[in-house]
């Protein structure tokens, strides 16, 4: 099997789809592995590591796609990547298929089999590929650094001959992956942490990690999580009622940490301009769901906008690019589990049955064959 790696074109990718430790696992495998030249250097991983790993490293784009039996990605190929592939490459990455449907439709018509990242289902047996947690576990803690280092402040108290700092209250909004650990960092940070969710099983992860929840526990909060163990769809009512509580404690919050998501749908707007304008000057918000659509309102992809009453709120897409060789480092292990998958004795296998591969594919053959895209 022919596994060929490229350098991420999209704008603003840092991370690499192989490291030097994950090019041996998949050697092991019974595959080959190209790699393009600069592919690793967000991730301060050069050339020569990868070579001395075992992989061939060259800058011919094109032989590489072209004698490609699996592409792994990143994020998705380029239109220009795709049409260089043969029919019936392997194309692994996070496709961002529900948003991304040029790229999707690009495959199709290349007659790829494209595998979907972020629809691995998060079974026991899948945690391993799971490429959602991975990121955002590093998503939640850099943006904690982030706050940090916007924050005109400290956030542990110290106390100093030249008197006391005030611990910094963070407030950490959507109680998932990304928020757990950014209520670990912040609580390392010294920060005095509260937290909320709207998955009732969120509040005892949240206390056991020393923070407090802060939520609407009414009847429907209570019934609130699907089989998958995502966040429902809150009714208007109880956004109304979480959106009053939330006022009332955003004011006096220093730093606020948003991770709202639900799958397949716009993220929902968790703090309102009216909660921005009541918080003090100098304040930070982190807006984790900015590329959904985003938590707060004001929020800018990739900018530190400002407001008139001087609250920064940070826009970063791709968080985990900020963090760029411990975020491939996990990604190209979660890639590893998920193509042993599909290899058996050296040789591509795919089963169409398995519950993992039938639920990340996204076209095969000529055709888009993943429910969620009307397949
Ligand atoms: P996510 O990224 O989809 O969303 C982040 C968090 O925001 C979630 O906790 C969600 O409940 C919350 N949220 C959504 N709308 C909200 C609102 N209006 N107000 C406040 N919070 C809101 O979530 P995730 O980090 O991917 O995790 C989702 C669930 O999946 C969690 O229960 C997690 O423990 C579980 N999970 C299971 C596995 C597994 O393999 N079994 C792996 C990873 C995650």
């Amino acid at each position: 099997i022919a596994i060929a790696v490229t350098r991420e074109r999209r704008e603003g990718e840092t991370r690499c789809a192989a490291t030097p430790e994950t090019v041996k696992k998949l050697l092991a495998l019974g595959a080959s592995v190209t790699v393009e030249s600069g592919t690793g250097a967000g991730s301060s991983i050069s050339d020569a590591d990868y070579e001395a790993a075992g992989a061939k490293v060259t800058s011919d784009l094109a032989a590489v796609l072209a004698g490609a039996d699996v592409l792994l990605k990143v994020r998705g190929p380029t239109a220009s990547e795709t049409s260089a592939l043969k029919s019936g490459t392997v194309v692994v990455g996070m496709l961002d298929a529900y948003r991304d449907k040029a790229t999707v439709d690009a495959l199709k018509g290349q007659g790829a089999s494209a595998f979907a990242m972020e629809f691995v289902p998060r079974i026991t047996r899948a945690q391993v590929m799971d490429v959602l947690s991975s990121q955002a576990n590093l998503a939640g803690y850099r943006a904690v650094i982030e706050a940090a280092h916007t924050y005109g402040r400290g956030f542990p108290m110290m106390m100093t001959a030249a008197g006391t700092v005030a611990a910094a209250k963070v407030f950490v909004m959507g109680a998932g992956v990304a928020g757990l650990q950014a209520i670990a960092t912040a609580r390392r940070l010294g920060a005095v942490v509260t937290a909320t969710d709207v998955r009732p099983a969120a509040k005892e992860q949240v206390e056991s990690l020393g923070a407090k929840f802060v939520a609407v526990e009414d009847e429907e909060f209570k019934a609130a999580e699907t089989a998958g163990g995502y966040a429902k769809q809150m009714s208007a009512e109880y956004q109304a009622k979480q959106a009053e509580l939330t006022a009332s404690h955003i004011v006096k919050q220093d730093v606020v940490i948003t991770t709202a998501l639900i799958p397949g749908r716009a993220a929902p707007v968790l703090v309102t301009a009216a909660h921005v304008a009541s918080m003090k000057a100098g304040s930070v918000i982190v807006d984790l769901a900015v590329e959904a659509g985003g938590n707060v309102e004001g929020s800018k992809p990739d900018q530190i906008a400002t407001t008139a009453n001087g609250v920064k709120i940070v826009g970063w897409n791709n968080m985990a690019g900020r963090i760029a060789a411990d975020a491939s480092a996990l990604y190209a292990r979660n890639l590893v589990a998920f193509v042993g998958l599909m290899v058996k004795d050296g040789v591509l296998a795919i089963d169409l049955e398995d519950e993992i591969l039938k639920a990340a594919m996204v076209t095969h053959q000529g055709q888009v064959v993943h429910e969620g895209l009307g397949g």
